[in-house]
């Protein structure tokens, strides 16, 4: 799943949670979002495979999302200041939402060789809820979507 939905999601849950519990669910809600909901992602995985690299435009597509997910982050921790370890407590939820994909870039874009690694891509490769871009990507803006509503609206 892209990093914008994980965050908001991870940030749904820091502020139903704002403890530790908030943020071990953050990390847990990664897991879950990508196994349990079809949805549409770049390829990387199979472009990495076929291609030994990631094609632009999935690149293009990350870097939006990862702005989008940082914007939304910054966003939120900003509603609560001035309340300094609550911001903060904000941030790395968002953090913990999107570890799992986040431990991933040494495999992607530094080519580590790590036996342990290429495991943990496999597997998040492989138990990947895979969707079509339409309803893929649709569910994902409708999960952002009521993220950001019950953020807002309480
Ligand atoms: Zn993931």
């Amino acid at each position: 799943m892209l990093s914008t939905p994980h965050v908001l999601v991870g940030i749904f849950l820091i502020d139903r949670f704002p403890n530790i519990c908030g943020l071990v669910l953050a990390l847990l809600s990664h897991f879950l979002l990508d196994f349990c909901i079809p949805h549409w992602n770049p390829h990387l995985y199979t472009e990495f495979k076929k291609q030994g690299k990631i094609s632009k435009t999935s690149l293009k597509i990350i870097i939006l999302d990862i702005i989008t997910a940082i914007g939304a982050t910054l966003y939120f921790m900003s509603l609560k200041l001035p309340n300094l370890s609550l911001a903060l407590l904000y941030g790395l939820a968002s953090f913990m939402a999107i570890l799992p994909d986040f431990v991933e870039i040494p495999y992607y874009f530094f080519r580590s060789k790590s036996v342990l690694l290429k495991k943990y891509v496999y597997f998040e490769h492989k138990y990947q809820a895979g969707a079509g871009v339409f309803w893929g990507g649709l569910i994902q803006i409708l999960i952002g979507l009521a993220a950001l509503k019950s953020l807002l609206t309480f």
